[in-house]
């Protein structure tokens, strides 16, 4: 079975590099299924999990932003930030979604919508990569 090199990079440092037989993940674009010998590109991605498959397994990924990079036998990951389902705090993760709920229940100007919206996204993804 092909494979591909999957490379993931935040400003933390590097989360996972491993081979895998696809890399399913959203785009801004939609949704992306990258198999080896895929063509080049670049694609910004969207606050969402990234899908790993090798064999019968699949691993996840919580990521939020950045850019992948595709070439034909490597997949180059670069987020804000990329968490393994075993790295995400759930507590964590439930307290800033309730923050964000609560504030975009109160009236806020555009720009702290749009950053608790944010914030509220990232939540979200944490807690379906987990669940
Ligand atoms: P919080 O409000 O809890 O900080 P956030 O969405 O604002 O959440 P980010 O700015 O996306 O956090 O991430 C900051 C750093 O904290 C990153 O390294 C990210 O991987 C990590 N991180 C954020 N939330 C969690 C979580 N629930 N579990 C594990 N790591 C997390």
């Amino acid at each position: 079975m092909k494979t591909l090199t999957v490379s993931v990079v935040t400003p933390d440092g590097p989360v996972l590099e491993d081979s895998y037989e696809m890399v399913s993940c959203k785009a801004e674009s939609g949704e992306l299924g990258i198999l080896p010998g895929h063509i080049p590109l670049v694609a910004p991605l969207s606050i969402n999990a990234v899908r790993l498959k090798r064999e019968n397994h699949v691993d996840k990924l919580a990521v939020n932003g950045g850019f992948m990079e595709v070439r034909p036998d490597k997949v180059t990951i670069l987020a804000q930030s990329a968490e393994k389902p075993s790295d995400i705090d759930i507590d964590r993760a439930e307290r800033a979604k309730e923050r964000a709920e609560r504030r975009l229940q109160s009236k806020q100007d555009d720009i702290d919508t749009l950053r608790a919206e944010l914030a509220l996204k990232r939540a979200i993804n944490r807690l379906r990569v987990i669940r």
